[in-house]
C-alpha cells in the first residue's frame, strides 16, 4: 500500500482526522462510515477509506483491500442498523454521477423499498 496523504482542501479527509463532525456509525482500520448529512432514505450512510484517493477507480487500482473493506463495513452497517430487507450500495463516480466529493465514499442506503432512478 503505498502513501496517500491527506488533502488539506478535502471534506472526508478532515471527518477521518475528527477536524469536522460526523456521526459515526462504524469504523475499522481502513474505513469510517458516517451518516450523511442529507439523507436521501431512512438509512443513509456513507464509508470511506481512510487515505485520500479521489475515485472509486483509483481506489481499487491502489489498493483493492481498501475497497473490500468498505463493502464489509456496508455490511457491518446494515447489520447494525437492522436492514435485513436489504440495502443499495452506490459509488458515485465522476460529474454525470452528481459525484460532489472526491474522496472515494461508498452510499450505503436503505430503511425502505428504494425506487429506481
Ligand atoms: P457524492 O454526491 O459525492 O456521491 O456524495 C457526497 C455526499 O456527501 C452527499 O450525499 C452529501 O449529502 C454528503 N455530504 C456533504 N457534505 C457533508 C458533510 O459535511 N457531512 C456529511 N456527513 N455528509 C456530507
Ligand atoms: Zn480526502
Amino acid at each position: 500500500m503505498s502513501d496517500a496523504p491527506r488533502d488539506p482542501d478535502c471534506l472526508f479527509c478532515s471527518i477521518v482526522a475528527g477536524d469536522v463532525p460526523a456521526t459515526v456509525v462504524a469504523s475499522s482500520e481502513r474505513s469510517l462510515a458516517f451518516r450523511d448529512i442529507e439523507p436521501k432514505a431512512p438509512v443513509h450512510v456513507l464509508i470511506v477509506p481512510r487515505r485520500h484517493l479521489p475515485t472509486v477507480a483509483e481506489l481499487a487500482q491502489e489498493s483493492p483491500e481498501e475497497l473490500a473493506d468498505l463493502v464489509l463495513t456496508a455490511r457491518a452497517v446494515a447489520d447494525a442498523e437492522g436492514l435485513d430487507q436489504g440495502y443499495r450500495l452506490v459509488f458515485n463516480t465522476g460529474p454525470d454521477a452528481g459525484q460532489a466529493v472526491f474522496h472515494a465514499h461508498l452510499h450505503v442506503l436503505g430503511g425502505a423499498a428504494l425506487g429506481w432512478r
